[in-house]
C-alpha cells in the first residue's frame, strides 16, 4: 500500500471538491490511495450526529468504528474500493434488545452488500447495454466474478419479475445464442448451466430511432414465459 496521498480536508471540515468528484451521498471523503494494484481507495464517514435507538428510540452512544470495503464502480480507467469507515453505536437502555448496531445507508451499498449501489446498476448497464461479460465486468471492478454476480442476480431477478420491464415494448424479438462454451454441470454444483441462451430482446426504437435492447432478464428462461408476462 502507498503512503496516503492527502486529501483537501482541513482541519475538521470535509472537502467540497472531493464529495463532488466521489459523489456518493451523505458521505464524506477523508482520504485517498492507491493500492498496489494501481486502483483506487477512498475512504469515507458520515458526519457525526445524534442517533436514536431504530427499536426504542433511545438516544445511542458511539462504540467506535466498523471499516467495511466496497467494490465501487470504476473511475477514470481504475478499480474503485470505498472504504466506509462505519458508525458503530450502543444502546443504553437496558430493556432494549438490539445491544450495538452499526450504521447503514441502503443507498450507498445494501446491508452486507459487497458492491456499491452504483456498482451493482453500472454492472448491470455493462450487460444491457454494451455486450459485456460478467468475467469482463469482474476485470474492470479488479474483484471475483462470484461477487460480482452475487451482487447483481437479486437485482436483476427482481426486475425480471417486475411486469413494468416491458413498459413501451412495441416490438419484441427472439435472440437464441450460445453464452459459453463450458461444460454445462448445474450451476448449484459450480458449474455454468445450460449453454444455451434463448432471450427476448425490446427492439421497439427510441427517439432517434435505435433499437433500445435487451428485455431485462437474469438468464436462461422459458419464452412462453415471458410470453405470459407480457399478456398479462
Ligand atoms: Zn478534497
Ligand atoms: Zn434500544
Amino acid at each position: 500500500m502507498s503512503e496516503p496521498t492527502s486529501c483537501c480536508r482541513v482541519s475538521d471540515a470535509y472537502c467540497d471538491r472531493c464529495e463532488l468528484l466521489v459523489g456518493l451521498g451523505g458521505l464524506h471523503v477523508t482520504g485517498v490511495v492507491r493500492d498496489d494494484g494501481g486502483g483506487l481507495v477512498v475512504t469515507v464517514e458520515s458526519a457525526p450526529e445524534v442517533m436514536g435507538c431504530h427499536t426504542c428510540g433511545v438516544v445511542a452512544h458511539g462504540h467506535g468504528r466498523v471499516e467495511v470495503d466496497l467494490v465501487d464502480a470504476p473511475a477514470m480507467g481504475r478499480p474503485v474500493r470505498v472504504r466506509w469507515r462505519k458508525r458503530r453505536w450502543v444502546c443504553p437502555e437496558p430493556a432494549c434488545p438490539v445491544g450495538s448496531f452499526v450504521e447503514q445507508d441502503e443507498d450507498v451499498a445494501a446491508p452486507r452488500g459487497r458492491l456499491t449501489v452504483r456498482a451493482c446498476r453500472w454492472a448491470i448497464s455493462q450487460l444491457r447495454t454494451e455486450h459485456a461479460s460478467v468475467n469482463g465486468i469482474r476485470r474492470q471492478l479488479g474483484c471475483g466474478w462470484r461477487t460480482v454476480w452475487d451482487a447483481i442476480r437479486p437485482i436483476l431477478a427482481a426486475s425480471d419479475s417486475d411486469p413494468a420491464r416491458f413498459e413501451g415494448v412495441t416490438i419484441l424479438g427472439v435472440d437464441e445464442h450460445v453464452w459459453h462454451h463450458v461444460s454445462t454441470k448445474p450451476v448449484e454444483e459450480g458449474g455454468r448451466g445450460p449453454k444455451e441462451l434463448t432471450g427476448m430482446v425490446d427492439l421497439s426504437r427510441d427517439s432517434q430511432g435505435r433499437v433500445r435492447g435487451p428485455a431485462p432478464g437474469p438468464g436462461p428462461r422459458t419464452v412462453r414465459g415471458d410470453l405470459q408476462d407480457l399478456a398479462c
